[in-house]
């Protein structure tokens, strides 16, 4: 027999019930909603009636399933979301590793240039420490000759006043011409390096 009248509610506990009243005697039944649709007997008078609320228990149902997969889908779409962030982070990692790895490889190709520009310095050094020696060694030469053509009486030494006089330009103009050439020569040797290396530098990439 269908019960019309029945009221669905939630306990202390939290468990879902159906309460309605015997179809016969009007008694005050209660059933877990679970049992809607079921066959149950009245205790008092024994009447059997169908428990209420089946709809409400097949919508309910329906209802948890679908927020189920609502936080199911939820969930998918967090660890998507959480997926993405990892690589995204990952990606940033690599992309700074490799950032630091050029910086190490510029530094390094700095120092080297330096290096080497320190090289060419150096040998540019070399030259005008040897233009002055040369410079030194001309005026030494020209001292001694000058000498000589005061000492009274030497014949084999003797290269003459006027001769001494005329050597000392030419040799002073000698000693800045080759002191020129060493200066130029240092400094297009540098240049023509710093070029090779350009050179080799963009072959390199
Ligand atoms: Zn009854």
């Amino acid at each position: 027999m269908p019960v019309p009248d029945y009221n669905i509610k939630t306990t202390v506990a939290g468990k879902r019930i159906v309460q309605y009243r015997c179809s016969s005697c009007r008694d005050m039944l209660e059933n877990a909603l679970a049992k809607a649709g079921s066959k149950d007997r009245c205790p008092g008078c024994g009447a059997e009636h169908t428990v209420p609320g089946a709809s409400e228990f097949a919508a309910e149902r329906a209802k948890r399933a679908m927020d189920e997969a609502r936080r199911g889908a939820e969930e998918q779409r967090r660890q998507a979301e959480h997926a993405a962030t990892v690589a995204r982070e990952t990606h940033v990692r690599e992309a700074k590793a490799l950032r630091d790895a050029e910086q190490v490889k510029l530094r390094e190709e700095v120092g080297k240039r330096e290096r080497e520009d320190a090289r060419w310095r150096s040998g540019f050094g070399l030259g005008v420490f040897g233009w002055l020696l040369w410079v030194l060694a001309f005026f030494m030469l020209i001292a001694a000759s000058a000498m000589d053509v005061t000492a009274a009486g030497s014949e084999v030494l003797n290269i003459g006043l006027l001769n001494a006089r005329s050597n000392l330009f030419v040799c002073t103009g000698a000693v800045f011409i080759v002191g020129a050439v060493f200066l130029v020569g240092g400094f297009v040797c540098e240049r023509i390096g710093r070029l090779l290396r350009q050179v080799a530098e963009a072959s390199r990439r």
